[in-house]
């Protein structure tokens, strides 16, 4: 992994790469924007430049320094990645025993706190401490998609870089050239994701493009009562199901308003959300598109969005 791995984020990485010309990449710094667009991967490739012990170009991407960084094996690499939990006391006590050492084998300890909106108050208070006065030798990056849940004391010590998603059109020529898609997964991903290459890239290999087809043909297409194939589905399966029909909404309401055909997030089922516009109202798309964040957020909390999805459907039929 080399910087030129990261795809529209040349702000973010002009700042990066004047401080690392100049040595002054050490102390705390927080990534932030949405997810799914490099931050973690640009905090990787970052312990690798510094720990690189290539002779021509850092990080060369072939050094032991650089693989075991890119392996997370790295014995001056320590990630914090608790996903959707918490992070706690012991994590950030790991992380302040680690750094009171020298590196072991490269030049700089780097500390990555993935998901730092996690921290809770006590875990955010202790880090406080090695964030006033980080030792000369380690690097510490927070990555977070909400800055806004961390607090204001520890915002303020660190240097901020923000990340912003690729430009959906540029992504999509970038699934079409570097990935292989064709034009219709292409669009379909890079608009879906919002421009969030790591999403789109997650999402290209599953069904997700078939399976959106038949969710558009079962539940809005349908001239019968809900599909019972659709209220049986997982969890999981829901979530994707509201967040389909959610898009579908979305084009539906923008081409109304007079959005370009280019901007669909559905472009290849464009004449069939052509023939929709004239069904649904603005208040309906509006209540529709209402009903859908509630059972997204029902969904969620585990309660009962089956029945929320069931009234949804009677919602589409009336209209
Ligand atoms: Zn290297």
């Amino acid at each position: 992994m080399v910087f030129s791995d990261i795809l529209g984020q040349d702000r973010a990485l002009g700042i990066i790469g004047a401080n690392l010309e100049k040595s002054h990449f050490s102390g705390a710094y927080i990534f932030s924007g949405p997810e799914g667009i490099g931050k973690r991967m640009t905090a990787k490739i970052i312990a690798g430049q510094l720990n690189c012990t290539g002779q021509v170009s850092r990080p060369c991407g072939s050094c032991s320094g650089c693989l075991k960084i890119q392996k997370e094996v790295h014995p001056d690499l320590q990630i914090i990645q608790n996903g959707q939990s918490q992070i706690k006391m012991e994590d950030i006590r790991g992380i302040l025993r680690q750094a009171s050492f020298r590196p072991y084998e490269g030049a700089v300890k780097v500390f990555i706190i993935d998901n730092a909106h996690k921290l809770n108050s006590e875990a955010a208070n202790s880090l406080l401490k090695i964030l006033e006065e980080p030792p000369r030798d380690v690097l510490i990056i927070l990555i977070t998609h909400k800055p806004q849940n961390i607090i204001k004391t520890v915002l303020s010590r660190c240097k901020e870089i923000k990340f912003s998603p690729l430009i959906r059109a540029q992504l999509e020529n970038v699934l079409i050239k570097n990935y292989a898609l064709d034009k219709a997964a292409a669009h379909f991903l890079a608009y879906y994701a919002e421009g969030r290459i790591g999403l789109a890239l997650r999402l290209k290999d599953t069904p997700l493009l078939r399976e959106k087809n038949k969710i558009f043909d079962s539940f809005i297409l349908s001239s019968k009562p809900l599909d019972h194939s659709i209220m049986n589905q997982t969890k999981e399966q829901l979530q994707v199901c509201l967040n389909i029909l959610a898009s579908w909404f979305r084009d539906i309401y923008l081409l109304k308003c007079g959005l370009p055909d280019q901007e669909t997030i559905h472009l290849d089922r464009h004449s069939d959300l052509l023939k929709l516009i004239p069904r649904f109202s603005f208040k309906q798309l509006d209540e529709i598109m209402a009903t859908l964040s509630e059972s997204s957020w029902y969904l969620d909390k585990n309660l009962n969005s089956k029945l929320i999805l069931h009234n949804l459907g009677v919602q589409l039929w009336k209209a």
